[in-house]
């Protein structure tokens, strides 16, 4: 596919989306009709589950999933790339009335927000430079890794920090994280699984200007693998949860669900 991923367009995004980043008003009654409309938030950089394309727009897994399932259950939606953890923090502050980023369902998040139906399996894992002498979790004494703030992974990598001797760095997003280790600042990185191998992929298949050329190093953590899910503020607006879960159902059932999969992970 032609989707692109560089830091350099990554970087841009998160630059644009901040400064149109709008804080208008949230809500299921913000159309000018008074129909539906719900304010959703995602991360800026997720591949392949939200990024920008070569042209700046938003695609990805999530962002065609919930496509889908709007049109399933009739409803508008408006999508702003805000960053993970800003997103997160707009659906508890009610600034927005839903989150999907690829956004793991754990039992601490349960105690803040309403997830809906889990719709993908994923796993963490480390990762440096190809070309370094890390080769496992055990190189990392006293080296600095970089994380992503409020991520499973990032709290997989403080689970074992002590353990393996290293030192951790946040970011806030994936694409600056990706770049300090890519500058041989931090030793590697810890991510989902699904997004640093379709990073790692962007790099063998492009002509080597996109994605990066890491390896992964570590990825046996079961105890912080967990499904995504879409979610609102707990004992929020379960109205928009329950359209979520049955237009996901009815994805599943009519094919839309696999196929949208497939164009991204072939
Ligand atoms: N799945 C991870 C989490 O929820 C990372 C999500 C992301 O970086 N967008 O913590």
């Amino acid at each position: 596919m032609s989707v692109m991923l560089s830091r350099r367009q990554a970087l841009m995004l998160g630059l644009g989306s901040v400064a149109s980043m709008g804080l208008a008003a949230c809500g299921n009654s913000g159309a000018a009709d008074g129909s539906t409309s719900y304010k959703i938030v995602t991360d800026t950089l997720f591949a392949p589950f939200e990024f920008a394309d070569a042209s700046g727009k938003m695609v990805g897994i999530d962002m065609d999933l919930f496509a889908a399932i709007a049109e399933d259950q009739g409803f508008e939606y408006t999508m702003d790339s805000v960053g993970f953890q800003t997103a997160l923090e707009y659906v508890k502050t009610g600034q927005a009335d839903g989150v999907i980023a690829g956004m793991s369902i754990t039992e601490e998040r349960a105690q803040i927000f309403d997830f809906s139906d889990p719709y993908y399996d994923s796993t963490v894992c480390a990762a440096a430079l190809a070309s370094s002498e890390i080769a496992s979790l055990d190189d990392l004494k006293d080296q600095k890794v970089a994380v992503k703030n409020g991520t499973q992974s990032s709290l997989w990598a403080e689970s074992i920090a002590s353990q393996y001797g290293f030192e951790t760095v946040t970011f806030d997003d994936s694409a600056t994280m990706y770049q300090d280790v890519s500058a041989g600042n931090s030793a590697c990185c810890f991510e989902d699984t699904p997004a640093m191998s379709f990073a790692i992929q962007q790099f063998a298949t492009s002509d080597g200007t996109e994605g990066v050329d890491f390896k992964l190093i570590g990825e046996n953590a079961d105890e912080f693998a967990t499904p995504y899910g879409f979610a609102i503020v707990k004992d929020g607006n379960s109205e928009l949860l329950d359209k979520f879960n049955k237009g996901l159902a009815n994805i599943k059932a009519s094919g839309k669900y696999d196929e949208i999969i497939a164009t991204y992970l072939g």
